[in-house]
C-alpha cells in the first residue's frame, strides 16, 4: 500500500466483505504478541463525556512497528442515535504512513470493532480454555454477543451453548445464531451458566457482578469482554482473585478492566496479571492444569483496531475495491 497514489477510503460494507473472523484472529493474535515483546505500544486513551447529545467520544492510538502499522481510532457512543437507525457505537480508523506520517487510509471502523473484540475472547479461548471444552456458557445477549459466540465457536470443539441475560428478551436472537451454527442453545440462571460451562464470556455493560466465584467449576476459562471502563465490573472480584488472570493490556486491566476492583481492594497485584502476547509467544506456559481458572480481562485497545484497518486496508487495495482521494 502506497500513499503516493492517494488516500485510500475503506467503506463498513468493504471491510464486512473483505475481514473475516480468521484474517481478524490472526491479527489480533500476531499485535497481542508485537505488544508483549515491546514491538508495538499503545499510546494513552483519551475518552471525554461531550456534554452533548449524552455521547462519549475519544482517541485510542498506537503503533505497531514490526507490523508497521500507525493510526488513531476516533469514535465513541452516541445513545440516541439507534432511533434515527444508526449504530450507537461510531468509530472511524485513520492510519499514517510510518515513514512519512501521510495519511493513508480511512477505514470504518464500527464492523472492525466488533469482529476484532470477537478475535480478542477468541484468541483467549484458543490459548488458554482446556483442549476437552464442550460447554460455552454466554453473560450477555447484545450487539457483540452475535460475533463473540461465532468466534468462539471455531476454537474448540463445543456441542451446547447456555446464556443468561439480564434483559431475557434478547436471547432469543442468540438462540438462533447457536441453532444457525449448530450448536444446541439453552436458557439458564447465573448459577446453571457456572455449573455446565467449560469456557464462560462476559459481553454486557454491567456496573455489578453477574457472576460469583462459588458458581464457576474447576478448570473453567472465563473471557470477560464487558468491562472497559472504571467502575463497570461483570464478575465477582472474588473470582478474579483466586482465577489465573490474562489480558489485553496489564495498565488497561489494572485501571479500566474486570482486575480494577480486585486490585482496588489489595487481593490482586498488577505483577499477578499475564499479557496473553506472553503466552501467544512461548514466554509464559499459560494454563498450568486442568483444574484452574484462567480468566482473559479483555480492556480493548487501540492496536487490535489499527491491525484489523490494516488488513482491510490492504486487501481493498489488493483487489481495486477501495476509493482514491487526495488531500
Ligand atoms: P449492547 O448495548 O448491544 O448490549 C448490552 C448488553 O449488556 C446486553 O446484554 C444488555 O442486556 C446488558 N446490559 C445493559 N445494561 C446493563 C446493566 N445495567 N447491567 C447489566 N447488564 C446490562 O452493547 P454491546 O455492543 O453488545 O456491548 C456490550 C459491552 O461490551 C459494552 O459494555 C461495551 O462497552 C463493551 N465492549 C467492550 C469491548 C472490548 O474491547 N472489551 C469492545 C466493544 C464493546
Amino acid at each position: 500500500m502506497t500513499t503516493q497514489d492517494g488516500l485510500l477510503i475503506v467503506g463498513e460494507d468493504l471491510c464486512e466483505q473483505l475481514v473475516g473472523r480468521q484474517q481478524a484472529f490472526d491479527a489480533v493474535q500476531s499485535v497481542f504478541g508485537a505488544m508483549a515483546n515491546g514491538g508495538a505500544r499503545n499510546f494513552p486513551v483519551v475518552r471525554e463525556a461531550l456534554g452533548y447529545a449524552d455521547a462519549l467520544y475519544g482517541f485510542k492510538s498506537g503503533f505497531d512497528r514490526d507490523g508497521q502499522v500507525l493510526g488513531v481510532k476516533s469514535g465513541g457512543y452516541w445513545p440516541g442515535n439507534a432511533e434515527q437507525g444508526l449504530t450507537n457505537h461510531q468509530s472511524t480508523v485513520f492510519l499514517f504512513d510510518p515513514d512519512t506520517g501521510r495519511l493513508s487510509a480511512l477505514v470504518g471502523g464500527n464492523y472492525l470493532t466488533a469482529v476484532r473484540t470477537a478475535a480478542s475472547s477468541a484468541v483467549s479461548i484458543a490459548q488458554l480454555a482446556r483442549k476437552d471444552a464442550k460447554v460455552l456458557g454466554m453473560v450477555g445477549a447484545g450487539h457483540q454477543s452475535a460475533f463473540q459466540l461465532r468466534a468462539a465457536a471455531e476454537q474448540r470443539d463445543f456441542e451446547k451453548v447456555v446464556a443468561w441475560n439480564p434483559h431475557p428478551d434478547m436471547l432469543p436472537r442468540l438462540a438462533a445464531v447457536a441453532e444457525e451454527i449448530g450448536l444446541e442453545f439453552e436458557a439458564v440462571s447465573q448459577q446453571e451458566l457456572g455449573a455446565q460451562s467449560d469456557v464462560i464470556i462476559t459481553i454486557t455493560s454491567a456496573f455489578e457482578p453477574l457472576l460469583m466465584k462459588d458458581w464457576i467449576k474447576p478448570g473453567t476459562h472465563l473471557a470477560c469482554m464487558g468491562t472497559d471502563t472504571k467502575g463497570k465490573m461483570e464478575v465477582d472480584p472474588a473470582l478474579v482473585a483466586s482465577a489465573t488472570v490474562f489480558t489485553d493490556e496489564v495498565a488497561q486491566s489494572a485501571t479500566i478492566g474486570e482486575a480494577q476492583h480486585a486490585m482496588g481492594s489489595g487481593t490482586l497485584t498488577e505483577t499477578q496479571i499475564t499479557p496473553i502476547g506472553a503466552v501467544i509467544n512461548g514466554d509464559h506456559p499459560g494454563r498450568s492444569s486442568a483444574d484452574e481458572i484462567t480468566l482473559f480481562d479483555g480492556t480493548g485497545v487501540g492496536l487490535q483496531d489499527l491491525a484489523v484497518a490494516s488488513v482491510a486496508a490492504r486487501l481493498a487495495d489488493e483487489a481495486g475495491l477501495a476509493q482514491r482521494a487526495t488531500l
